[in-house]
């Protein structure tokens, strides 16, 4: 089958949540069948010699990302949830927005064990500041980061070198903006 270009699944909005931002909507490539399974099957193959034991996603879209890779990869998947969501202990990081404010990411403590290659994966990568706090947590539990994964990378905002700064690891970016 030939391949698709992604971009053609990605809604523009300007100015949106707030004037001067371009919001990238990957709601198209999500409700396209060949699409988001040629998505996922790109990260697949990203991923296939890192050797990885578990994926892990912030909420919201991270999910939309990580859980169908995690199926096609045969292995778990984490969520990294907003705070006050997750019933049992974790291990909670802060990160401020890209449009302003705070928000906090939290994992269950048991949902990592020391020495398991985590793939960390989102729709977009902005600042770098979600991808980042999710990373911090998973190194806290004791995690290794394999790689990370986005659909998305907004390249003027630096967010892959605010990775990098804090360790260099494989990264991957179906498309850029
Ligand atoms: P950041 O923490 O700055 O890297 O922001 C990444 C997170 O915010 C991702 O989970 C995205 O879903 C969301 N996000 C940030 N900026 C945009 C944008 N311009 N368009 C769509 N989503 C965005």
């Amino acid at each position: 089958m030939s391949k698709i270009d992604l971009h053609d699944y990605v809604a523009t909005v300007e100015d949106y949540p707030e004037p001067g931002v371009f919001f990238r909507d990957i709601s198209p490539l999500m409700g396209d069948g060949p699409a988001y399974k040629q998505a996922i099957d790109q990260i697949v193959d990203f991923a296939k010699d890192l050797d990885v034991d578990l994926i892990a996603g912030p909420e919201s879209r991270g999910f939309i990302v990580g859980s169908p890779l995690a199926y096609a990869m045969g292995i778990g998947f984490v969520p990294a949830r907003k705070s006050g969501k997750l019933p049992r202990k974790a291990v909670s990081a802060s990160y401020t927005l890209e449009y302003g404010g705070v928000n906090e990411l939290e994992i269950h403590e048991d949902a990592i064990q020391p020495g398991q290659r985590v793939l960390i994966v989102d729709d977009l990568l902005a600042t770098g500041g979600t991808i980042n706090a999710t990373r911090k947590i998973v190194e806290e539990l004791g995690g290794v980061v394999a790689g990370v994964a986005f659909i998305i990378e907004l390249e003027d905002l630096h967010g892959r070198e605010k990775i990098m700064e804090a360790g260099e690891v494989p990264f991957v970016a179906l498309m850029e903006y």
